[in-house]
């Protein structure tokens, strides 16, 4: 514990009893209070506290902005990120599911809850001018030369999370219970948290009660937050449809079936399953990303390929779509005589990420009394999709929220002249890292003060009424 530290434990100790001091007035009872307040000691976030960690998170982030790593080869990521929390008193595990480590902290008995960050980057180019500006080079997956570029804000994210777990780690007297922070790799590619869930994630440490985890975007300005309750990220679905036509040559397509063809009218048969299948009202996407068939001008090929997102956010939507997508392949593969039924092959999906309605509810009072209400805003749905999802698919009550990145200024101009700033996966996101690593902070910190407290059963509970809402 440093000298500031101590400073601001007092501070905050200070702060605990006079709260303390007034509530046992108003009751009488100390017995009382700790039955009838019993979040007394959670809420609040002292700014000093933040302070205190900011530095080193920010030279944290500098650090892992200019060292990137791609998704799956988060070697040294993880290793900066276990040495910290190491170092901070945490048990920590490396090597969960891949890069993913798993930092524990138990302080009493009390709910288990786990915050995630993601740990990898994008094959961008980095073209936002910052003086810390990526500048890396690497070689992605399939050997070829890519640049490197934290263009999703993970860095963001894991910083915030090492100030947050130094904040717990020197306020073990405002929470108890056991706090699990995670490191998962490969968001980007979706198998990060399938792989630390394969490799005991759930089962080889103590299981969470309730997960969290929060995103930065443009979405807001630099210092708020966005809450939604229920359906935050889609469903996602990717589909492959090979046609199987009769090649021949481009002057002769009577001897021939061709595939583009019946690929053209798969693709518009498709786009009647949004605009006529579905209830109006309900969100759902098809987009066929690509279309490869053929390889001359003067040749009617023998196959054609296409690939689809697929987007919904309720289970029995995604049903229907994924049905329908069949439904119209096979039928136009019929109707235009090719020679076998296409090949559909569903080869990558990813659930929804749902907050849960109570935890949501229980959580927006904590988030504006620790950042301001007019920091605190309703997040729209969106139909991007996000692997948090396999933490809430194993029954985890969840928690995701958005932290806003953009530069307040600019995005203030951007809104007066109609535009959009830049979104995130773009070589020019930049979010206004200094505002939105200490808000990452302050809100993480009270949302885990607020859940770790009380009781587990009791926690449960609270999360329970609303089970069987969705
Ligand atoms: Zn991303
Ligand atoms: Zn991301």
């Amino acid at each position: 514990m440093n000298s500031t530290y101590a400073t601001d434990r007092l501070a905050l100790a200070a702060a605990q009893t006079a709260r303390l001091s007034s509530c046992t007035m108003k009751l009488g009872l100390v017995v009382v209070l700790t039955v009838l307040c019993p979040y007394t000691f959670a809420q609040s976030v002292n700014q000093k506290e933040v302070e205190a960690v900011y530095p080193d998170a920010y030279a944290l982030y500098l650090n892992l902005h200019q060292s990137p790593e791609l998704s799956g080869h988060e070697t040294q990521t993880a290793g900066k990120l276990a040495g910290r929390l190491r170092s901070l008193g945490y048990d920590v595990t490396e090597h969960v599911g891949g890069e993913g480590v798993v930092a524990i902290m138990k302080n009493g008995a009390g709910p288990t809850v786990m915050l995630r960050t993601e740990l990898d980057a994008l094959p961008v180019e980095e073209k936002t001018g910052l003086p810390y500006a990526s500048k890396v080079h690497t070689k992605d997956d399939s050997g070829r030369d890519v640049s490197a570029m934290h263009a999703c804000g993970h860095d963001l994210h894991i910083s915030s999370l090492v100030g947050t777990a130094s904040v717990m780690a020197h306020s073990k007297d405002t929470w108890h219970g056991t706090l699990i922070l995670i490191g998962q790799p490969a968001e980007e590619t979706i198998t990060g948290a399938k792989k630390m869930i394969e490799d005991g994630l759930l089962t080889g440490f103590p299981k969470p009660d309730v997960a969290v985890a929060l995103h930065t975007s443009n979405e807001f300005p630099a210092g708020k937050v966005g809450v939604l309750s229920g359906y935050r990220y889609a469903n996602a679905d990717s589909v492959r449809i090979t046609i199987f036509g009769k090649g021949g040559h481009a002057s002769a397509p009577h001897t021939t079936i061709d595939p583009v063809v019946i690929g053209a009218r798969t693709v518009l048969a498709l786009q009647s399953i949004t605009s006529r299948e579905i209830k109006p009202g309900e969100a759902a996407v098809v987009t066929v990303g690509y279309f490869h068939a053929g390889t001359k001008n003067n040749i009617i090929p023998d196959q054609a390929e296409l690939g689809l997102t697929v987007r919904s956010y309720k289970p029995e939507i995604r049903k229907q779509v994924l049905d329908a997508i069949t439904r119209i392949a096979k039928a136009e593969s019929l109707a235009g005589g090719a020679v076998r039924e296409p090949l559909i092959e569903h080869y990558e999906s990813t659930d929804a990420v749902y907050n849960d309605p109570a935890l949501s509810q229980r959580l927006v009072p904590i988030l504006e009394s620790a950042l301001g209400k007019q920091n605190v805003a309703t997040a729209e749905p969106i139909m991007g999709s996000e692997d948090f999802s396999y933490f809430i698919a194993q029954g985890i009550p969840s928690f995701f929220y958005g932290l806003g990145g953009a530069n307040a200024q600019r995005y203030d101009q951007a809104k007066a002249a109609g535009q959009s700033m830049p979104s995130n996966h773009s070589s020019l996101f930049a979010p206004d890292a200094q505002p939105a690593l200490r808000t990452g902070i302050t809100s993480e910190v009270a949302v885990l003060r607020n859940l770790l407290n009380g009781s587990a059963e009791d926690l449960r509970q609270n999360l329970a009424k609303t089970a069987g809402a969705r």
